[in-house]
């Protein structure tokens, strides 16, 4: 099948290297805050977060668990209440530290419905870990305990983030820039 013409090209934003540092100085403060936990459940959302959070759970020397979890937003765009679960975690949640690690927080919506799900199912602490925040395009106020890099309203991918499941794998973080005339 033949290759797309592409529309748009990434400008990068942020370096790996500079993600890498970012990644260091959260896993630290995540080891500090959590010392004394003995139940810490790290939740991945996938599939955005997935560099992000196997980076920093290798950084952790505290005793964790991991797990997974999956949504989608029915249609374009993310409203209250058209988050849907595609993917469960397997663990309990019930009386146990709960360490989200998200990609990008943008309209809170996503967040906040995963956020209120484990508190409703019992769990101890809820907290969040965002590489990204989109803080000027949030609806709803999520609390982000752990913020990687605060960005503008631009579409960005790269480090896991994907436009059209493309760029994921990209080791930086860009912003993706339409050039409809050469389409
Ligand atoms: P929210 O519910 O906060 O509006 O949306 C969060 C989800 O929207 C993220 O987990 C991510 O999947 C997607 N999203 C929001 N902004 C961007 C962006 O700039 N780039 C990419 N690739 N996904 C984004």
């Amino acid at each position: 099948m033949a290759e797309e013409k592409p529309n748009h090209r990434v400008r990068p934003l942020i370096a790996a290297d500079e993600i890498a540092r970012r990644v260091d100085e959260l896993a630290a403060q995540i080891d500090r805050d959590y010392a004394a936990s003995e139940s810490l459940v790290v939740i991945g959302v996938l599939k955005g977060s997935v560099f992000f959070f196997t980076d920093l759970v290798r950084r952790l020397s505290i005793p964790v668990r991991i797990d997974f979890f999956q949504t989608s937003s029915y249609g374009t765009g993310t409203t209250a209440g058209e988050v849907r679960i595609k993917r469960d975690i397997d663990l309990s949640v019930r009386g146990r530290d709960v360490l989200l690690v998200e990609d990008i927080v943008d309209t809170g919506w996503t967040l906040k419905t995963i956020l209120d799900l484990f508190r409703f199912r019992g769990a101890a602490s809820v907290k969040l870990c965002a590489l990204l925040d989109k803080h000027e395009a949030r609806e709803v106020e999520v609390p982000i305990a752990y913020c990687g890099f605060r960005i503008g309203k631009d579409f960005v991918v790269g480090y896991g983030l994907d436009y059209d499941e493309r760029h994921r794998n990209l080791p930086y973080v860009g912003v993706v820039e339409f050039t409809e005339d050469e389409a």
